[in-house]
């Protein structure tokens, strides 16, 4: 396991994928570079000078590309837009005091902070090619499931927009452990983390990406990973996330959610004999209408 990092990145969707200005700081990147990749086409912007993060961003996405196609392809080129410093990449966002922020994605955008500002020392290699296979998660999710002018308008929530980019790009290690979220939710039993986490994210953000990453993989364990793909389909042939859920899962998202939280404080990912006798099996319809 490597060293946990702060949190290195964030989608749009997190803060609100909308907003974001194109000032001064990006129309000073007069580089262009082209990248083509099994998954789709790139284009980086960057200033001169910047080659070596150049260099780490396209090493990243060609290594992120096999583990993305998962999900299928890119149907637009994305453009990888590196700001020279952390200020300008809030400047771009147009959001203040997120130190910990790298990378802001969007339908084919990622902004990214030069991963040679990253530290002092610049950037681990393995934590560009992290934080490049979340990004891109984003970029894919939403090109798959709706078209430029509407995949801000799907009202898709956030565990499964974070909780898909997290597990795509094994971030679990980040995380706290499925153990953590139950105990949080026998302490805070007035909080959501999955189903209402605005309220946490800003100081707790580690619990939100935690339940998310946990959710969506109950979600694959639970219905498989075709069903992740029924749903972006179901959006890309118009529904909202909400309607393309029940329809692809044959449950409301909101019930889902309340399966999973009972999941967790049942402790049903023990292995079946551990601490006190075997692990619930809960199988989705017992507990659909009967929230905790
Ligand atoms: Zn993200």
């Amino acid at each position: 396991m490597r060293r946990a990092l702060p949190l290195l990145a964030l989608a749009a969707a997190l803060l609100g994928p909308g907003c974001a200005r194109i000032p001064g700081a990006v129309a000073g990147l007069r580089e262009r570079s082209e990248l083509r990749a099994e998954v789709g086409t790139f284009e980086l912007a960057y200033a001169a000078g910047d080659e070596a993060s150049r260099d780490a961003l396209e090493r990243a996405i060609r290594a992120a590309s096999p583990r993305l196609v998962r999900w299928g392809t890119l149907r637009v080129p994305v453009r990888v837009v590196i700001l020279p410093t952390h200020e300008a990449l809030e400047a771009v966002i147009n959001r203040r005091d997120y130190e910990w922020l790298r990378a802001w994605a969007r339908y084919d955008e990622i902004f990214v902070q030069s991963p040679r500002t990253w530290t002092f020392t610049g950037a681990n290699p393995a934590d560009v090619d992290e934080l490049m296979l979340h990004e891109l998660t984003h970029c894919l999710m939403y090109q798959r499931s709706a078209g430029g002018e509407d995949w801000m308008r799907k009202r898709i929530p956030l565990w499964f927009r974070e909780g898909m980019a997290s597990v795509t790009a094994n971030q679990s290690y980040r995380w706290p452990a499925l153990e953590d979220l139950a105990r949080f939710y026998d302490e805070r039993p007035d909080q959501d983390p999955v189903g209402k986490p605005e309220s946490l994210y800003r100081g707790q953000n580690e619990i939100v990406y935690g339940a998310a990453h946990h959710a969506f993989a109950f979600l694959i364990r639970r219905y498989g990973e075709k069903a992740v793909e029924r749903v972006m389909e179901g959006m890309a042939q118009g529904a909202t996330f909400p309607d393309a859920f029940q329809q692809a899962i044959g449950l409301s998202a909101p019930a889902f959610v309340q399966d999973f939280r009972l999941f967790v404080r049942l402790r049903g990912f023990r292995p079946a004999g551990a601490l006190g006798g075997p692990a619930p099996f809960l199988q989705p319809q017992e507990s659909a209408g009967n929230p905790p």
